[in-house]
């Protein structure tokens, strides 16, 4: 059946649902979406549309896949969350006390290098930016379900993230009272 294409306002473009879809407007290279894809084509003007259903829902559940990733962020899986928490790149350095160029060119490489402790509080920060985000009037598009497992995530990671900042906590400060390891530091 032909419809209205919207370029040319000709009755002449087709509709089909595509079985499998690189979701590169999403701006990660590794999400494939398996239905729920219209691909529109003109046979007049040659324009083809894309229409992803539900897709403001389907951001944010791939934003809470992120943040509850085992291992390390890539670059563009940092620039995804920040723009699904609607965030500057400002703003989020501002949040993680950085300068912008810091977080820009983190964003832009596919292994940003972080360490352990830098990659805890960058998550700590998204937990908690994302939170507020859903939190806004009309921001929130992911179902109860989905809020409850963010919600325990956030609770679980902030007790990790406790655990190992009192772990390496009392780590230095024995090293301190055994070793003087400050002191040692300085004179070397
Ligand atoms: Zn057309």
């Amino acid at each position: 059946m032909k419809v209205v294409c919207p370029n040319c306002g000709r009755k002449a473009a087709v509709s089909r649902e595509l079985a499998e879809y690189r979701y590169n407007e999403s701006g990660l290279k590794n999400v494939r979406l398996k239905g729920g894809v219209t691909e529109t084509t003109c046979s007049e003007c040659g324009e083809t549309y894309v229409r992803v259903e539900k897709e403001p829902q389907l951001l944010q559940v791939i934003a809470l896949g992120l943040l509850m990733k085992p291992g390390y962020l890539t670059g563009p899986e940092m620039k995804f969350l920040r723009a699904a928490c609607e965030m500057t790149q400002a703003e989020l350095a501002a949040e993680l006390r950085h300068r912008r160029e810091t977080v820009s060119e983190r964003e832009s490489k596919l292994n940003p290098k972080l360490t352990m402790a830098e990659e805890v509080l960058f998550r700590l920060v998204f937990l908690r930016s994302f939170h507020a985000y859903l939190s806004r009037e009309g921001k929130n598009h992911l179902t109860d379900a989905h809020r409850e497992q963010l919600s325990d995530f956030s609770q679980r990671f902030c007790e990790f993230a406790s655990q190992v900042g009192q772990r390496m906590l009392r780590y230095v400060i024995a090293l301190e009272e055994r070793e003087g390891l400050w002191h040692l530091g300085a004179a070397a």
